[in-house]
């Protein structure tokens, strides 16, 4: 970019800074837990047509794309945020509350500012302020508000089978430092099955309780893949059921969700080959136990009525750090920004591992802090959200450029 483009990028942003402020209170002050998206997606589609994309649409699954047309010489560019967020909690832990949008000491706070309406607010104005200003890319650049990320990535899986960009941009929080890939997420469930018998007589039932007691303390003994880059898998015991209500009944049958994060090259049959021999030690250890693993799956419906079942499977990704996009992404963004940009590995999953079962390189910048994520609480800096929309409007004009 040269100087004086420079100069119109940062006044642009100066411009239009408390406008897309603006919009992103209306976003946090309009709900949209999974599958509950459509108010935000009225919204989001609104203001991309004020702001002049060229085309807006909803599609069958709910996601809202708007199109900046290039000028038809460089590849496709895709901004791609979420549109929904998890569930506040109670509400009177909050310092403000989750829904209000507020502004306090510099942050913008409320439910899903972090993750990601604050860095959703930023991509789109960065591309909406090009759209309004008659400045076309090289290439064609989509911004997308999806839906369901927070359940597995049902709306970006749907979306590249109607758009598949050459390149893509994931906003999830980097404190705006440019990441470059993350360790997956494969949710298994172990079930069990014993004797569900009155709790007075444990000896004439078969506890499922028992075998899987001895299946958590044998994860934490499970030699797990390490990986220098993404430090290793973890698998943690999250949910715990049963098919009792009855505090005074040995269950039948219980199950445990297992949250496992696996690194690149592993896969969800690679994860339940290595649970498989520990589970059937645990049920040899309690006669008459039956135990089972299989990979999670949620039946999902969208806002618009789609149903699917769908596995809570994120796939796990990695660009090299010499990939020409993370080095094209960082040069981008340190001109722009006038400082050192990091390249940094997610913690968390995001839609960017779906993206990449696509087929599409991409790298992830996202003005929100990795710690705000689903906290109670949750805020950004209005500074980093300002530095993010100036990085998203360079990446805008720049990553078309780049080799397809
Ligand atoms: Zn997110």
């Amino acid at each position: 970019m040269s100087a004086a483009m420079e100069k119109d990028v940062v006044s642009l942003v100066e411009t239009h800074y408390d406008q897309m402020i603006a919009f992103c209170q209306r976003c946090i002050q309009t709900p949209s837990l999974p599958g509950e998206e459509e108010d935000l997606a009225a919204l989001v589609k609104a203001e991309m047509e004020t702001l002049g994309y060229d085309e807006v649409w909803v599609d069958d699954w709910g996601n809202v794309v708007g199109l900046l047309r290039g000028r038809g010489s460089g590849r496709s560019v895709m901004f791609n945020g979420h549109l929904d967020h998890v569930d506040p909690g109670n509400a009177d832990e909050w310092p403000y509350p989750p829904y209000g949008g507020e502004i306090h000491d510099g942050r913008l706070w409320g439910r899903g500012v972090a993750d990601m309406k604050g860095p959703l607010a930023a991509m789109l104005y960065a591309v909406g302020v090009l759209a309004k200003e008659g400045m076309h890319p090289p290439g064609d650049v989509y911004v997308a508000g999806v839906v369901q990320e927070e359940v597995g990535g049902l709306g970006t899986q749907k979306l590249l089978q109607m758009v598949t960009p050459d390149v893509a941009v994931i906003g999830e929080a980097t404190s705006n430092q440019l990441a470059r890939g993350h360790r997956g997420r494969i949710e298994v469930v172990a079930r069990v099955r014993g004797k569900s018998v009155h709790a007075s007589v444990p000896e004439q039932g078969v506890n499922p309780h028992a075998v899987l007691a001895r299946l958590i303390q044998g994860l934490e003994k499970l030699p797990l893949t390490q990986d220098e880059t993404f430090g290793g898998s973890s698998v943690a015991p999250t949910l715990y059921l049963t098919d009792q209500k009855s505090s005074n009944v040995i269950p039948g049958e219980a199950r445990l969700h297992l949250d496992w994060r696996n690194v690149p090259g592993e896969t969800a049959e690679d994860v339940l080959a290595q649970i498989q021999p520990l589970l059937e030690a645990c049920v040899e250890d309690v006669k008459g136990s039956h135990g089972e693993l299989e990979l999670h799956t949620r039946d999902l419906r969208t806002y618009t009525g789609c149903t699917e079942t769908f596995p809570a499977v994120f796939p796990s990704y990695g660009l090299e750090a010499n990939h020409p996009l993370v080095s094209q992404g960082r040069q981008v963004l340190e001109s722009a920004l006038s400082r050192p940009v990091e390249v940094v590995i997610w913690r968390f999953a995001t839609d960017g591992g779906h993206l990449m079962e696509a087929g599409v390189p991409t790298i992830g910048f996202g003005p929100a802090e990795a710690k705000e994520l689903h906290t109670v609480g949750e805020s950004v800096p209005l500074e980093m959200l300002k530095d993010g929309m100036l990085g998203y409007l360079a990446l805008a004009l720049a990553l078309g450029e780049g080799d397809t």
